[in-house]
This record gives C-alpha cells, sequence and structure tokens, in this order.
C-alpha cells in the first residue's frame, strides 16, 4: 500500500515542492510513496515546477485508512478532514506544535528553521542520497519562496546553506536573482480574482474558542494592491461569515520595504490592537514595520491574546 505525503491546505512552494522532494528521498530509501496536494497550484509553484520539468503532486482530499507523511503543517486546521482515520508515519515541518494526535510512534523532523525544503535538504545529507538537478531546483526555490530571500526573521544559518548547496548541484550561480524573478511573478496580482487573491496563501488557526484567517500576499511594491483594497476586503468579511470565523486578517508584505500592511475584519478590533501593540485607523488597517513573517511575527501575539 502506498504512503501519500502532502502539504497544508491552499499549499504554497513549501507544501508542493516539499511532497515532491520527500517522496523522492523515501522512495530511494525503498518506501513505495506518492506526493499529493490538498488544493490548486498558485502562479509561483506553477512557474517552478514549469522551470524544473515537473509535474504538480495530484489532487487529493481524502485520506481515511491510509498512510500519510505530512510536510510544512501539523495543525488540524490544515488538515484533510478526515485526517483522524489516516496513519500519520511521520511530520517533516518548520511550524510550531500543532494539536494533531497519533496513535503509534512517528517519525519527527521538525526544526525551527525558515522552510521545511531545508529540513528534507538535512535527510537527503543525513541518509547520503544524491539530490537530482531538478528537485534541487525546487527545494532552493522553495527556500527563497519561503525566507523572502534570506529577509524574513524565520531565516537561519541553516537556510542559507542548504540554499547555496541546492544551488550548486543546479549549476545556478545567481540564486537570489532567481528569487527575485520569482516574486516578480508572485507580484502579478491584477490577473487574480480577490477571493483568489485572499484565499491564495491562507491559513486557519484555532485560537480558543475562536477560529482566526489570515492570508498573507508577498510583493515587491504594495501600490499594486491601492485600486482592489475594497474588493479585498469585501471578500475578506464574506470569508469571515462564511467560515464562522472571528476574524479574518490580510498581510499585504511589502518584500523591498520589509514590512506589511495588515487588513482587519475582526469581531473585536480592540484585540486584534492589543496583540501588535498598534492602533488601527478607519479603514482597520495598519503599517506594520519589519513584520514579514505569519508564523513568527503575527500568530504567536494573536495566541497570547485569544
Ligand atoms: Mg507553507
Ligand atoms: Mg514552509
Ligand atoms: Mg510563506
Amino acid at each position: 500500500m502506498a504512503t501519500y505525503i502532502f502539504g497544508h491546505t491552499t499549499p504554497d512552494s513549501d507544501s508542493i515542492v516539499g511532497a515532491l522532494s520527500l517522496s523522492y528521498l523515501k522512495n530511494q530509501l525503498g518506501e513505495d510513496t506518492i506526493p499529493t496536494r490538498q488544493g490548486n497550484i498558485n502562479p509561483e509553484t506553477a512557474w517552478i515546477l514549469e522551470k524544473f520539468g515537473y509535474e504538480a503532486p495530484q489532487l487529493k482530499n481524502s485520506y481515511a485508512g491510509e498512510n500519510v507523511y505530512l510536510i510544512d503543517f501539523m495543525e488540524s486546521s490544515q488538515s484533510p478532514k478526515d485526517i483522524d482515520e489516516a496513519t500519520i508515519l511521520g511530520i517533516v515541518d518548520h511550524h510550531k506544535l500543532g494539536d494533531l494526535k497519533t496513535d503509534a510512534p512517528l517519525e519527527m523532523w521538525v526544526r525551527p528553521v525558515g522552510c521545511s525544503n531545508t529540513i528534507v535538504k538535512q535527510m537527503f545529507d543525513y541518509y547520503d542520497i544524491e539530490i537530482p538537478k531538478d528537485i534541487a531546483g525546487m527545494m532552493m526555490c522553495a527556500i527563497l519562496s519561503d525566507t523572502v530571500i534570506f529577509k524574513s526573521p524565520t531565516c537561519t544559518k541553516e537556510d542559507t546553506k542548504a540554499c547555496k548547496e541546492l544551488a550548486q548541484i543546479v549549476g545556478i550561480e545567481d540564486y537570489k536573482a532567481v528569487g527575485m524573478e520569482m516574486f516578480i511573478i508572485k507580484s502579478d496580482v491584477l490577473s487574480a480574482s480577490p477571493r483568489e487573491l485572499v484565499l491564495r496563501d491562507f491559513k486557519d488557526f484555532n485560537m480558543g474558542e475562536n477560529i482566526i484567517g489570515v492570508g498573507q500576499l508577498e510583493v515587491v511594491d504594495l501600490s499594486v494592491f491601492d485600486t482592489m483594497k475594497a474588493e479585498l476586503k469585501e471578500e475578506m468579511k464574506k470569508l469571515k461569515e462564511e467560515g464562522g470565523r472571528h476574524s479574518v486578517l490580510l498581510l499585504l508584505t511589502d518584500i523591498m520595504q520589509e514590512g506589511s500592511q495588515l487588513l482587519a475584519v475582526s469581531d473585536e478590533n480592540g484585540k486584534i490592537e492589543n496583540a501588535f501593540d498598534v492602533q488601527l485607523d478607519s479603514d482597520a488597517e495598519v503599517w506594520l514595520k519589519g513584520v514579514m513573517s505569519r508564523k513568527k511575527q503575527i500568530i504567536p501575539f494573536l495566541e497570547k491574546q485569544f
């Protein structure tokens, strides 16, 4: 029986590439694994797959009775609905400890680094398995994406080291330029609907009794949002109602200015303000200087409030 490997809902490049890279490694180690995904491929990931000639993993949303490895998440809110009926053989992740439970011992590769693919690179090294060029290229891009070309406060020396070594395998010298090319693709938000944009990199978190949804869009120039903010907020309101969420937040991250415009739709704006020690303006927005990481600079502060 094959084992499935997949990342979180609304998958990002780390989740998709991680499923592919970890599956390749596991197969080399004699396991029979199949990479899958829980949602649509975003434009950045599509660009990475195309650049290195890979097909997207197959879409699969139900895993009852299956053996699985999780990569890039360990929260029930980011899992398939029937995850409780699957057997989790292992987790490779770089997030906070989640709320998933298992019946049996499992393999855990969890490290506080900037990208799950950095951990997969370390696994390849640990098992002394060679990484094929195309997979190395995709892993390099996943690291550049998750660490925002090493600018994110989540980025560690291990990430830069892994990224450099992967670039060497692919034979790419100026890997930062590849990262920039990728972020310019990511900044093309005009061709997507407001709903697609809010959901492009969106995660729900269970905090106390509340569901808090937090989306993030990383661009090279925030002015691309000038004409569409009102529409984005409309979609955030709808998402809040539809999902019974307490709050829907959207981070518009400017990777050049290194900060984020926070848009809030919440039952309690005061809690959002307290979390970040700021005041929202009359449009329920605020500029958070230096804030680039949802994982490290947003979620822990919300957790404290809720
Ligand atoms: Mg991710
Ligand atoms: Mg990640
Ligand atoms: Mg990210």
